[in-house]
């Protein structure tokens, strides 16, 4: 083990404030709720100190977003419309470096995912978006798709910026008007990206952004003035979401959880595959709703590629985030990390091989060294479970017919990886494979034209693509 101290500019560049408030009709406002403060995992220090909404703040939230549908956004034509999202797709990589290491302060994930994936992606996002705004009349809807009012967005912890611009670009594209929830240990980039919305100048009420914890996100969803609600987080959380809005006429997409196979084939280039292996399952400490968490790799070739991974896993830096050589950040709390060793422990004790990679690890602040379990049979909780966290299952299949029927049982769906060489087992494969998105020869790409989501227990709907802008009109 060891110590760090973190770079003391790190605050100034991610512009850190003491304290942020909330972002209501167009203004920083204090929120009745309790504040809540945010906390770096690298370090356990407080980062800033975060107002919260109360239920008034919430309805208040509502029916700013409603007049500024009725009145604004919802009557301004597509044109008009990009040239605001156009506006913050710039601001956002303007403010790109500040972004990222506030992003990795916050969430613990490494600068050169926030720098390289999230704050780059987010901006991508809205410019993809600014440009449907005009053109959805002519996107083959035939004319006069509308908008559906007010969405109640609701967001997880693990791409915090990202899943915010994930949620409101397509919004916004279409018409919408919106009030956002982030999670509550990871509000400070949402709120940064609310300056960005108020200094791009959005008329007031179009974007309400409201820190809080679950009984906030709670209190938005089943809101009567909420048109559409937008949950992206745990399965459990969006059954409980898709309960009590039955009978309400809301509509609602569920980005949820997953326990996605990554399935490698004797005929793939082995290396490459390790290196897709790695980038599924400790890309953001394992933090991903689609990571490759159970690794199926074909018998005659599992040895071999077992070794191969644990020697390119021990080459993984582990630590401080802000370090531009850390591969593998804090996880985001401590109870995330409680959840994770909970697991680790049941694939011991249910007789999995574990092997932990050797790498050290900082003692203060939540860290958890990149962990890989062999001889994982399907009836494990390590292999059913998600676990969110730097973890990977080895399992192991002799057929393609062995390897689908592996990667199906689950009841998630929400990804899948394929690795061969062969080009017409990829076809068959992904035809087979119950999963909103299967990569093959690669593993967690994004991209703002490509629609996301699940399929079973990962939840409905789509963001992202043509296919993501029809969860925001009706036709
Ligand atoms: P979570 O469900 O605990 O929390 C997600 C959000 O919901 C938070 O903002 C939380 O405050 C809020 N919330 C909690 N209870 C609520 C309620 N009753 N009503 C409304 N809102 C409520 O999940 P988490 O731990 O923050 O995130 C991890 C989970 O998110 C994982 O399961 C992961 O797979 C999933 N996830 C899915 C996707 C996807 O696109 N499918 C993307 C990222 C994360």
């Amino acid at each position: 083990t060891w110590d760090y101290a973190p770079a003391p500019e790190s605050r100034a560049i991610a512009n850190l404030k003491p304290s942020y408030r909330m972002f209501l009709d167009g203004q920083f406002v204090e929120g009745g709720g309790e504040p809540l403060k945010s906390v770096n995992p690298a370090t356990e220090e407080v980062l800033a100190e975060v107002s919260t909404a109360s239920a008034a703040d919430v309805d208040r939230a509502v029916k700013a977003a409603r007049r500024a549908y009725d009145k604004v956004w919802g009557r301004m034509p597509g044109a008009e419309r990009a040239k605001y999202i156009y506006r913050i797709a710039r601001m956002i990589a303007e403010r790109a470096r500040e972004l990222a290491v506030l992003e990795s302060l916050d969430n613990g994930k490494p600068i050169k995912e926030s720098r390289d994936v999230d704050v780059p992606t987010a901006s991508a996002h809205f410019f993809y978006h600014a440009g449907w705004a005009d053109k959805l009349d002519y996107a083959g809807y035939g004319p006069g798709p509308r908008p559906l009012g007010v969405a109640g967005q609701v967001i997880p912890w693990n791409f915090p910026l990202l899943m915010a611009a994930w949620k409101i670009a397509p919004a916004l594209a279409c018409g919408n008007t919106v009030v956002l929830k982030p999670a509550e240990t990871t509000p400070l980039t949402a709120l940064v990206l609310a300056e960005i919305i108020q200094q791009a100048e959005l008329p007031p009420g179009v974007v309400n952004i409201l820190p809080g914890a679950g009984d906030v996100g709670a209190e938005l969803v089943n809101h009567p003035g909420v048109d559409k609600v937008a949950f992206t987080g745990s399965t459990e959380v969006g059954k409980v979401i898709q309960r009590s809005l039955a009978g309400t006429g809301k509509k609602l997409t569920l980005e949820l959880g997953g326990k996605a196979a990554n399935v490698v084939f004797d005929d793939a280039p082995l290396d490459q595959a390790v290196e897709g292996i790695v980038n599924g399952i400790f890309f953001n400490q394992g933090h991903v709703c689609c990571a490759g968490s159970r690794l199926l790799v074909q018998e005659s070739v599992a040895d071999e590629l077992l070794a191969k991974l644990r020697t390119r896993v021990s080459t993984l830096r582990v630590g401080d985030p802000l370090d531009k050589n850390t591969d593998v950040g804090a996880i985001n709390s401590g109870e995330q990390l409680a959840r994770i060793k909970e697991l680790v422990a049941s694939g011991e004790s249910e007789g999995a091989e574990r092997w932990t990679s050797p790498c050290p690890v900082p003692e203060k602040g939540y860290f958890f060294a990149p962990t890989v379990f062999a001889n994982v049979s399907q009836a494990m909780r390590i292999a059913r479970e998600e676990i969110f966290g730097p973890v990977l299952s080895v399992l192991t299949f002799r057929t393609p017919d062995e390897a689908v029927a592996k990667a199906n049982n689950t009841p998630y769906g929400l990804s899948a990886g394929i690795w061969t060489e062969k080009g017409s087992r990829i076809l068959w494969m992904a035809d087979r494979m119950r999963a909103g998105v299967v990569w093959a020869n690669t593993f967690n790409r994004f991209d703002p034209t490509a629609p996301f989501g699940g399929y079973q227990e990962s939840g409905f709907g789509r963001e992202g693509g043509r296919a993501g802008l029809e969860a925001y009109l009706d036709v």
